[in-house]
């Protein structure tokens, strides 16, 4: 099979980039392991992915965000970080931003079903579902994908969106910076006697770390949890009673009475990012490029910035008449995702090491940060300026155009 770009991986990443060469006239594979019926009704993983007002201008460009329904959009006015026993804590308040809120809350399935309903019946698009690429094999003139069931695709570029543990990115030789955080995080949808006021908490105690997602419902949140693999693991052993009474102990009462809507779902913390994001005929975009540490909510927005800037930059090269997968073109692309994403990668890494080391100078210097982003309104203002993306993109010429090629919905 022939085409000018093959896509591994249809998780929401590689179901945008497809998304966003609609119209283009590229002709393009996309190439996923799961079968097209868990793309078209993705099972409900836990995840509610925070978004920010740049994420969603995207997912509306994309045709995502209008097929989402109003049950699945929580909205996130303010965000409020606790430490310790602290009942206080720094806010993040929407009118210190100048919004109206801070971002939204959307559950992960609910981004995958709508990347899968905006790419059905694309033009120039095929799929090949249920299967895995089993080998990879570059040249100048190409690249070419040998599938587990025997098939081949030959493309002009490969781009994988196959997760952080990227075996194609893997096989091309691009080595990857992995931190593994030693913790397990745990998220599970819950009802509360108290109303959630569209606020997200991130609540930093000894011992743990615990978040609550406001979500559509101002009674019900994703209570997330984070601790050693072995303690997150006694949690799911635990009955539904004993395990509400665990988390609504663990939120010190202050949600009221606590229940559980869905079981928890569990996700080991690694986070990794790739010494490179391109090779000859070769991009990496996703968490195949970038995968964060969920505390600070940007993988998938990293993810949308992948897509929007390597989309851009072909369509801009093809529109031109050029090879659009020449070095020149892919090296733009590079540089502007890692600009993007490196120094909040670094500062989540930082975060996460300091706030889940509880001895007595870490505890001291927690203390000391956030009293210093109560009293200064810069900090926190720069803080939400990277909560809604109100940073300036990382070229204009990004902004003006995005994804030219697609039909206006
Ligand atoms: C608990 C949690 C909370 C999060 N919260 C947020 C948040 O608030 N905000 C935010 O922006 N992000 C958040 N994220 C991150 C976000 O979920 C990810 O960044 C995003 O889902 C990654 O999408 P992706 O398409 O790059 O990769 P994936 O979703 O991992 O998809 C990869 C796809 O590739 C396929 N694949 C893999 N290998 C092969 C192969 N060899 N052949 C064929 N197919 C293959 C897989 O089957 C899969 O469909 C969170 C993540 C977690 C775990």
């Amino acid at each position: 099979m022939q085409c000018e770009i093959a896509i591994v991986g249809a998780g929401p990443a590689g179901l945008s980039f497809a998304r966003a060469l609609a119209g283009s006239g590229l002709r393009v594979v996309l190439v996923e392991q799961a079968p097209a019926a868990s793309l078209s009704s993705p099972a409900d993983d836990g995840r509610e992915i925070a978004l920010t007002h740049r994420s969603q201008q995207l997912m509306r460009q994309l045709g995502l965000w209008d097929r989402l329904r109003a049950s699945e959009i929580g909205l996130l006015r303010d965000a409020l970080v606790l430490d310790g026993d602290d009942r206080e804590g720094l806010l993040f308040s929407h009118r210190e931003a100048g919004r109206d809120n801070l971002g939204w809350l959307v559950p992960n399935h609910a981004i995958r079903r709508t990347a899968w309903e905006a790419v059905a019946g694309q033009a120039d698009l095929t799929l090949l579902d249920g299967v895995r690429v089993a080998g990879v094999c570059t040249d100048a003139a190409g690249v070419v994908l040998s599938l587990a069931d025997g098939r081949s695709v030959r493309a002009a570029l490969l781009v994988a969106a196959d997760s952080r543990f990227s075996e194609t990115r893997r096989a091309v030789g691009i080595r990857a910076r992995m931190h593994d955080f030693g913790r397990t995080m745990l998220v599970c949808r819950m009802r509360h006697d108290t109303p959630h006021r569209q606020t997200a908490w991130e609540w930093f105690r000894y011992g743990q770390t615990l978040a609550l997602l406001p979500l559509h419902d101002p009674h019900v949140s994703s209570a997330v949890l984070t601790l050693p693999q072995q303690e997150i693991q006694r949690l799911q052993a635990l009955d539904e009673a004993a395990f509400n009474a665990d988390m609504q102990a663990r939120f010190d009462g202050r949600l009221g009475t606590m229940a559980r809507l869905a079981l928890p779902v569990a996700y080991p913390l690694v986070g990794v990012y790739a010494e490179r994001f391109i090779a000859p005929r070769f991009a990496a975009i996703g968490d195949a490029a970038v995968g964060m540490h969920p505390v600070t909510a940007h993988g998938f927005n990293f993810g949308l910035h992948s897509v929007e800037a390597l989309s851009t930059r072909l369509l801009r090269a093809r529109r031109a008449g050029q090879d659009c997968a020449t070095g020149a073109v892919l090296r733009s692309y590079e540089r502007s995702h890692q600009r993007a994403t490196r120094p909040l990668y670094e500062a989540t890494r930082a975060i996460a090491g300091l706030y889940g080391d509880d001895r007595p100078a870490a505890r001291a210097l927690r203390k000391f940060a956030l009293g210093l982003g109560r009293h200064a309104s810069p900090f926190r203002r720069l803080v939400m300026a990277g909560l809604t993306d109100d940073v300036a993109p990382a070229t204009r010429r990004d902004a003006a155009a995005p994804f030219a090629g697609l039909p206006v919905r």
